[in-house]
């Protein structure tokens, strides 16, 4: 279809593919921008223009070479990446949990040297008010170790830690939920895309939200979009940071 003969349609048309807002594309098109929303919903509903519109679409996606499947797949990916292979909370035994007589128990020598060093160099004021580190837990503590029933310090509910996937051995279906991560005050904070905001997207993409058949959608929505996220293709699990210890290791 060449360009619309009526040249305000015409305008309209390409304003409205750069970004789907009617009022401001009839605004660019020289309506007036008071009724500039009502305009827009009567010129979307002219077959030429919305023919137009659709026309330009393909156009655009042609030239950037992208399909609606790799968009609706990148949605998929999203919304259906399981967060728990990215982030997981794991946990582990507390210092007191397999420290000698359930003393404070240390990682290696040089830990409770540094430890006794820096209580060490405190002025007396603050030395009198924080107890000499001890020795008497000895080493070999792993926050991978299992909590110990007995502790009387966690009553053998251990410690809760995060743990990260290394980026790298994430899949690409599961790295697509990553947005991105940097150094915070506490340690390193991720940020995840909006999972909901997906699949909303997905399920607009893919004219699933019908006013009149909202039920129904929602009943085929997960069938549909776990086909089209999977794609064929098989997600390979992937090795987490952490590994729990056996028992055996445990005793030792
Ligand atoms: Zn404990």
């Amino acid at each position: 279809m060449p360009a619309l003969t009526n040249v305000r349609h015409e305008k309209f048309a390409r304003a409205y593919v750069v970004d789907g807002n009617g009022r401001k594309a009839a605004t660019s098109a020289g309506y007036a921008p008071k009724t500039a929303e009502v305009t827009a919903s009567k010129l979307l509903r002219i077959a030429k223009v919305s023919e137009r519109i659709v026309e330009l679409r393909e156009e655009q996606a042609k030239k950037l070479d992208v399909t609606a499947l790799d968009v609706a797949r990148r949605y998929a990916a999203i919304g259906f990446s399981d967060p728990r292979k990215l982030v997981q909370v794991t946990c582990g035994a507390c210092r007191y949990c397999w420290g000698q007589d359930h003393a404070y128990h240390w990682r290696t020598e040089r830990e409770f040297q540094a430890a006794h060093e820096a209580w060490r160099i405190l002025s007396d004021a603050k030395r009198a008010l924080i107890d000499e580190p001890v020795f008497d837990g000895g080493i070999g503590y792993r926050s991978t170790l299992n909590p110990n029933p007995e502790c009387p310090e966690c009553d053998g509910q251990g410690m809760t830690d995060v743990t990260l996937t290394p980026s790298d051995q994430l899949t690409e279906h599961e790295a697509a939920l990553f947005a991105s991560a940097k150094w915070g005050r506490n340690g390193i904070e991720v940020k995840l895309h909006d999972q909901q905001t997906a699949l909303d997207a997905l399920a607009k993409h893919l004219g699933l939200y019908k006013d009149d058949d909202a039920n129904k959608a929602v009943s085929d929505l997960g069938a549909l979009l776990h086909r089209i996220s999977n794609g064929g293709a098989s997600v390979a699990p992937i090795a987490t940071g952490k590994r729990k210890p056996t028992n055996q290791e445990n005793d030792q």
